[in-house]
């Protein structure tokens, strides 16, 4: 029998695999922060999709979009929260979402018929985009 044996570990022995376990998490901690943000991204645009189909929505039911010929005004979800839920937020940033409109149905030369987008560009839909 070893006299050894009953030692238990020497103080270089726990540095080293306090070394080893902080090398491995300075390793995986990185990776699973990108993957939860690129989580909350797909979330994000997810939403913008919802908004996108809901605008659809309000406008093959009022035949106009809310707001139409106010390019420059951005709307909230208040305006066509007979389609969307208003409390949605951007999921990475808890920033609520705003919409305008910046053409009419009727204008089909204008490419962007609507914009929606969130303020961390985590994407933007227009009408030509979107399809369903
Ligand atoms: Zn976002």
């Amino acid at each position: 029998m070893s006299f050894r044996g009953n030692q238990g570990f020497t103080l270089i022995e726990l540095m080293v695999v306090v070394v080893i376990i902080g090398i491995l998490a300075a390793i995986a901690i990185p990776k699973f922060q990108d993957v939860t943000e690129s989580a909350k991204n797909a979330a994000c645009r997810s939403n913008l999709r919802n908004i996108a189909g809901a605008l659809n929505l309000y406008h093959a039911d009022n035949g106009e979009f809310p707001g139409a010929f106010q390019g420059h005004t951005w709307y909230g979800l208040y305006k066509i929260s007979e389609y969307v839920h208003t409390e949605m937020v951007c999921p990475s940033t808890e920033a609520t979402y705003r919409f305008r409109i910046t053409g009419s149905d009727y204008d089909l030369f204008k490419i962007r018929g609507w914009d929606a987008n969130c303020k961390r560009n985590h994407g933007m839909y227009n009408r030509s985009m979107y399809q369903p």
